[in-house]
């Protein structure tokens, strides 16, 4: 398919920006969880990708700095690290 949610990297990008400054578990099935938790309370937002990567750039870096993201994502990191590991 050559539709893919911007909303993944840019939720990526951020997760692993802001669990540098976090205790917590950094395994991968905790960041999957984190990413998930955080991808379901935010709006996705889908690019055709035919149009090519530069438009997917662009939007990233219009999507990054948005509070909303940063609090969704916080809050992810949070209840997966506050739950016992599995
Ligand atoms: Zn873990």
């Amino acid at each position: 398919m050559a539709v893919v949610n911007v909303m993944e990297s840019v939720v990526r990008e951020r997760l692993e920006f802001l669990l540098q400054d976090m205790d917590c578990c950094k395994c991968d099935k905790c960041i999957d969880d984190m990413m998930a938790m955080a991808l379901n309370t935010l709006k996705p937002k889908y690019v055709n990708s035919h149009k090519g990567e530069l438009f997917s750039r662009l939007d990233t870096t219009k999507y990054q700095n948005t509070i909303d993201i940063d609090v969704a994502v916080t809050k992810a990191i949070n209840t997966v690290s506050s739950r016992p590991h599995r």
